[in-house]
């Protein structure tokens, strides 16, 4: 009976081993697991699961064909609605979204719907057929899970893409932010490849705002432009000492790691510093993303800093979990007020203990500083990871696009369209920071309404 039979689980490294290498964490499941997980699904008439994701995957087609081992068609029917699911397997917070509404989890566990993705994504011949050619060209800006979500969808309905990135790598936060041991390298380039082979052109190193202006795409031929730049500009502690040597920003230390290879020394010789003593400010998926890559870079002591409990972190249980694993301490409650250097190298920080009080506006706790109650850590490297907001540049340097008080760029939520013509804009650069998942759907979305924009203005 599915009821009485207990959710799979995937092998996990030892802890203690794999705080030594940059390798995934956790394994696939094999065929056997993945068949008997699948055979827990109810395959319920009215499946709510596929409610919960926000690109509404077939959920219960997919873990049907896992349980008839027709593997490749499971995989087939999971990029029919999902052109990134090896990312999504892996990095989705499921618990939240489809696994939430899963029929079986109301009376017990739900289905390990993200673990069974992540299986089937491994199988499948990645190739999609795409409608004839439209003839007409649409820039997308970006080539995060908006960008190529958007870019794959589109070139499948026949039209041609050229999808423009500012760095040297096409991926966004997943090639540049999220570290190889929760998603390899070779996954992303793997889906890239899928979407290059859709037929999209990725022009790389191509920063649109100053070395190509939006308005400049409109007069080489472009019909539409789909904005998709993210929210990658770090937000400061705005305390004294924030410039000494040995503190980081997230996105900074997260880059010189994945995307510049740090962890492969000396294969790659980019500079970071090794920290002994390590301290991450914040208690997001980025916050413990740089947690576990200071334990793998050789830290001695780990601590994340946060000024709520651990129930309010926002970022992934299943992550929070791992990072205590491996050793990671958390200082709750806790609020950096400065940080203390000598010669210009940080050495440590004055922090302060924090109280919750009613929610604020946004419903979650307000945290305020206890007075007398200051204390010092001692840490030789620090990264503040407490959130990230748009760069004002591209919208500085297009007429028409307006903006929200918080950065965000401000787009019809369903479609995706600005106040300028044939723009739309999608991801966290319109949502501020947010999900994997969330990105993809406003991608897919804008790429309907992108279509029907063309068709309209034939
Ligand atoms: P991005 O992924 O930020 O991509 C934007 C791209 O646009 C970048 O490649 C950037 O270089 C490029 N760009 C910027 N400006 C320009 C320009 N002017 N011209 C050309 N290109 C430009 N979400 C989850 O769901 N699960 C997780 O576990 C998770 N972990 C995370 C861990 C970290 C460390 C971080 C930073 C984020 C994490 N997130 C996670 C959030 C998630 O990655 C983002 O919400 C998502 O990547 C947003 O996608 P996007 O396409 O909008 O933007
Ligand atoms: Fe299967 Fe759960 Fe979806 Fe029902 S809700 S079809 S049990 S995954």
């Amino acid at each position: 009976m599915p009821l009485e039979q207990k959710r799979q689980a995937e092998r996990k490294q030892n802890p203690r081993r794999r705080i030594r290498n940059f390798d995934e964490v956790t394994s696939v499941f094999t065929p056997t697991q993945a068949v008997h997980e699948a055979e827990r699904c109810l395959g319920c008439k009215k499946p709510l699961c596929i409610h919960g994701c926000p690109v509404e995957v077939n959920v219960p087609e997919f873990i049907e064909l896992i349980r008839q081992w027709n593997f490749d068609r499971a995989a087939d029917v999971l990029r029919l609605t999902n052109t990134l699911p090896a990312i999504c397997g892996r990095v989705c917070p499921q618990e939240t979204q489809c696994e939430r509404l899963c029929t079986l989890g109301q009376k017990g566990e739900p289905v390990a719907i993200g673990k069974l993705e992540r299986f089937a994504a491994g199988y499948g011949s990645r190739t999609s057929a795409t409608a004839p050619p439209q003839g007409k060209k649409v820039a997308i800006v970006g080539s995060g899970p908006a960008g190529l979500t958007a870019a794959g969808e589109l070139a499948k309905m026949g039209y041609e893409i050229t999808l423009y990135e500012a760095l040297h790598k096409p991926g966004g936060v997943l090639t540049y932010g999220i570290p190889e041991f929760r998603l390899p390298q070779r996954v992303v380039d793997a889906e890239v490849e899928y979407v290059r082979q859709l037929g999209v052109d990725i022009q790389l190193n191509t920063l649109v705002g100053k070395t190509i202006t939006i308005d400049e795409l409109f007069v080489l031929g472009f019909e539409a432009v789909f904005i998709a730049v993210g929210a990658g500009l770090p937000q400061s502690l705005k305390v004294p000492g924030e410039s000494l040597n040995g503190v980081y920003y997230a996105n900074e230390y997260l880059a010189r790691v994945n995307l510049m290879r740090a962890f492969m020394f000396p294969q790659y010789d980019t500079p970071i510093k090794r920290g002994r003593k390590v301290a991450i400010i914040g208690g997001g998926n980025v916050a413990i993303d740089a947690a576990r890559t200071a334990l793998r870079l050789g830290a001695a002591n780990v601590y994340v800093v946060y000024r709520r409990g651990k129930d309010e972190m926002p970022a992934r249980r299943e992550e929070i979990e791992n990072a205590e694993e491996e050793g990671v301490a958390f200082q709750l409650y806790t609020s950096p007020i400065e940080f203390v250097g000598k010669k210009g190298q940080l050495r440590g920080m004055r922090c302060i203990r924090m109280r919750l009080y009613e929610p604020d506006e946004s419903g979650r706790s307000r945290p305020e500083a206890i007075a007398g109650s200051d204390f010092s850590i001692s840490c030789d490297v620090a990264v503040v990871a407490i959130g990230n907001r748009p760069n004002p540049l591209l919208r500085q340097a297009t007429s028409s696009l307006a903006a929200t008080a918080e950065g965000t760029l401000i787009a019809d939520e369903e479609t995706g369209s600005t106040p300028k013509k044939g723009v739309f804009a999608g991801g966290d650069i319109v949502t501020g920071a947010a999900t994997v998942i969330s990105a993809m759907g406003a991608g897919k979305r804008a790429a309907r309404a992108i279509h029907q924009f063309l068709k309209e203005s034939n």
